[in-house]
């Protein structure tokens, strides 16, 4: 059985799951089918409601659902609220925003007759998510594309089964039967499904290794797919950045979600007139957090999703250290707790052949250099496989805004850390994925845009005429 309920807290098995079963497979995906033809003949306005009522029970199952990703991934009760309360608001922003996003364009052009763009749904979506925002990803994917009328299948991750059922009950309180169904899949039975010719696209949200074999999948069954990978994204401090800002931003940009984020701040980039104060100051505010029940609003460091993450990210920082890396803070043992906790590390003296320089941490775990000119952080900052966002610190933020147009990535912020709005598109280039989701460029990934064009009669004399036209008969 391999999806189970861990408490990253306790260590505690909470709960364990059924597999599912190839029949039941077939089974959802014959009625995600079904749906999808009912859902092609339905007015759009109908789903915008459904999914307003769904943006409500989820603020109505708040506390529940925020405990259930407390009690499975280890999230600090205070950021699983928040967690909740997003994924209600990306809801709510399709419901109000999506039916104006499908209505048909006009395009401009010279043929005979009315062109138009219609925005038409493609069928069934295989969706695999990871755990560390186990609604917010989900709903990424789930909102924009049931407005368009995908119905969609999830394969959640094995370590937060409890979350996705949680989710998936809820929605399915309000939306039709197949318009998001759960399954306890295994690996060949998501590259099954991709392959079903009722499944018409495949998104992830994962790591590359995860990102290559869904790719692959729906690469060799000519399917579109969406993948949003790992991240190493920059966080650049340059001399005139008002070092308060940027000491507040660097440890929550660091530390939230316990660092296990893709966009989390990684690798910071500072100026070497800045960059004692910068390690000083992130070493302060490192050494104030507190591990504790996640539970308890009171703690301010949560422990790791598992006790593997947690094994990986000290092999990796022990390899960092082999290679010549220096512990500025942190990496020592909470000798008093037995939850999966990682004190949050500052390394500093990173080589660029040293491994953790190409290597994503996925935890709280920093790695600072220090530069002397800003090209050399713009250099530095693109010397990475990935490239998903980033952040840049100065007080004349249009020298920022012009510096961010040279980074490699899918999205950059100037004088702020991430934002994650429905409105704005999220994704990345290189190893961090391709496609978008969110906003209206997400909402495109899995959509017919269908030409019609239409006329009274044919038009032999402008160009697409004449070439009927040439033809003898
Ligand atoms: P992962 O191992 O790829 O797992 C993510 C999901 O993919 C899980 O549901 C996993 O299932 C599934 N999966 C993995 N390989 C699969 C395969 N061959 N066939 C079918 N399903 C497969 O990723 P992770 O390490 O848990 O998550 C962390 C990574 O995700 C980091 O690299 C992070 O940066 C990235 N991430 C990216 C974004 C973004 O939007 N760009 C957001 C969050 C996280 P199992 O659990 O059963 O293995």
């Amino acid at each position: 059985m391999a999806y189970k309920t861990v408490n990253p807290y306790t260590n505690e098995v909470v709960r364990t799951f059924e597999d599912t079963t190839d029949a039941e497979l077939e089974k959802t995906l014959e009625t995600a089918h079904a749906l999808y033809k009912t859902f092609r003949k339905q007015d759009v306005s109908k789903r915008a409601d459904m999914l307003r009522e769904i943006a409500a029970k989820i603020r109505e199952n708040a506390k529940e659902l925020a405990e259930m990703l407390t009690v499975e991934m280890g999230k600090l009760i205070g950021e699983a609220e928040g967690e909740v309360e997003l994924t209600a608001i990306i809801a709510e922003y399709y419901a109000d925003n999506g039916p104006k996003m499908l209505e048909p364009q006009e395009i401009e052009t010279g043929a005979n007759g009315i062109a138009e763009l219609h925005y038409q749904s493609t069928g069934v979506l295989m969706m695999v998510e990871p755990w560390n925002f186990p609604y917010y990803q989900v709903i990424r994917v789930f909102a924009p594309n049931f407005i368009v009328g995908n119905p969609m299948i999830l394969k959640h991750a094995s370590n937060t089964p409890g979350s996705a059922e949680l989710l998936t009950d809820v929605i399915s309180s309000v939306a039709p039967e197949g318009s998001l169904t759960n399954l306890f899949l295994n690996y060949d039975q998501v590259e099954k499904a991709i392959g079903d010719p009722r499944v018409q696209g495949a998104a992830l949200t994962g790591s590359e290794r995860g990102g290559a074999s869904i790719g692959e999948a729906a690469g060799k069954n000519l399917k579109q797919a969406t993948l949003e990978l790992g991240g190493m994204d920059p966080f650049i401090v340059l001399s005139d950045a008002n070092m308060d800002i940027v000491a507040d931003a660097a440890w929550r940009a660091r530390i939230y979600n316990t660092g296990q984020e893709c966009t989390s701040s990684k690798r910071f980039i500072v100026m070497e007139d800045k960059y004692d104060e910068f390690v000083e100051r992130l070493k302060d505010n490192f050494s104030k957090l507190k591990p504790g029940n996640p539970l308890d609003p009171e703690t301010t460091l949560a422990p790791m999703n598992s006790k593997g993450a947690k094994e990986e990210l000290q092999e990796q920082v022990d390899e960092a250290v082999a290679a010549g890396a220096t512990v500025y803070y942190g990496n020592e043992k909470y000798e008093d707790e037995e939850g999966q906790f990682f004190m949050p590390t500052i390394l500093t003296d990173i080589t660029t052949d040293n491994p953790v320089h190409k290597t994503e941490l996925f935890g709280p775990v920093a790695v600072v250099y220090k530069v002397s000119s800003v090209q050399e952080a713009i250099d530095l900052a693109n010397d990475s496989q990935y490239g998903l966002g980033g952040s840049i610190y100065t007080a004349d933020t249009e020298r920022g805004y012009e510096i961010a147009k040279e980074i490699e990535t899918g999205m950059m912020f100037v004088n702020t850390p991430r934002y994650s709005l429905p409105e704005l598109p999220f994704g990345g280039v290189k190893r961090s994925g391709f496609g978008r989701e969110m906003s209206r460029t997400g909402m495109m990934a899995f959509i017919n845009e269908k030409l019609i064009l239409k006329a009274d009669a044919p038009d032999m004399d402008n160009l697409a005429g004449a070439l009927i036209a040439s033809q003898e008969i």
